[in-house]
């Protein structure tokens, strides 16, 4: 397969920066952004093996123009995108009794709108090249929900709803749209939880262990392979059995 060019949000750290290892040893051209380079964007952007196919920009993609930037970037310097993988997300802990105003907002504002955003900036696109292949990264916690996590939980039901609505609207143009839902994974995200919790939720499952940003890159992948050319609207689970 020719090299793909693929942006991912949020491929600093955590499961982001495992998509972007996987899409950049599948061979493709890789475009990221997040708030922050990192030790791992760095090493990517001086690595003479990806240094000519891999892209980072500090870029806060809540921030509509700044969003619009960035794909411009991405167009100017690769010429096209062929794979969006919305990855970039954040949690606020907290009963919905005590949640802020801006704690609601930062939550909505990245994992719902800038999502939005960032597709509908990518889909014009791909509605022109007549092809492509988007991934929303949402969260098991959208489906069975989480004591606590009620408004993260919210987005990611809505994430899973945007994935098969907009699969209904781009299939016949070749693109296909798919959620990945993830089990809980060892990244910043759950550092909120404590090590007891960690290990409790790893008995839980029947894999006996949290995921790794790995575990779910691969399924990312397969999702943008010819293989999973007539997958669309899904979500697709990833838990090491835990919802099952
Ligand atoms: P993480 O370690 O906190 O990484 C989040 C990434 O998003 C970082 O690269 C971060 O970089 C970037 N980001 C945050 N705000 C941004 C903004 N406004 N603009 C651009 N980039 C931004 O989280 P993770 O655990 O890897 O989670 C990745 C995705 O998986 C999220 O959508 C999350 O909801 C989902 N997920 C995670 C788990 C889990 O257990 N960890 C489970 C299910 C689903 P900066 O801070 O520098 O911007």
């Amino acid at each position: 397969m020719s090299s793909r060019v693929v942006v991912i949000t949020g491929g600093s750290r955590g499961l982001g920066a495992g998509i972007v290892q996987a899409f950049l040893d599948a061979g493709d051209v890789v475009a990221t952004c997040s708030r922050s380079a990192t030790p791992r964007t760095d090493a990517w952007a001086a690595d003479p093996a990806t240094a000519e196919r891999f892209l980072f920009a500090p870029v806060d993609i809540v921030d509509v123009a700044a969003a619009q930037a960035f794909v411009a970037q991405v167009l100017e310097r690769f010429g096209r995108i062929d794979v969006l993988v919305n990855n970039a997300g954040i949690a606020r802990d907290g009963v919905i009794g005590l949640a802020s105003d801006e704690d609601i907002d930062t939550v909505l504002d990245l994992n719902l709108k800038a999502t939005f955003t960032m597709t509908r900036l990518v889909a014009r696109r791909m509605l022109l090249a007549g092809s492509g292949r988007i991934v929303n990264i949402s969260s098991i916690v959208g489906l069975s929900g989480y004591r606590g996590l009620s408004v993260y939980s919210a987005t990611k039901a809505g994430l899973d709803g945007f994935s098969r609505s907009l699969a209904r609207e781009l299939g016949a143009r070749g693109i296909t749209v798919n959620s990945v839902a993830p089990g809980y994974l060892r990244t910043e995200m759950s550092h909120g939880l404590d090590e007891s919790q960690l290990q409790q939720i790893a008995r839980r499952t029947p894999a006996g262990r949290l995921g790794e940003p790995e575990d779910i890159a691969g399924v990312v992948l397969f999702l943008c392979s010819p293989a999973a050319s007539f997958m669309t609207g899904q979500t697709l689970v990833v838990d090491g059995g835990l919802t099952a």
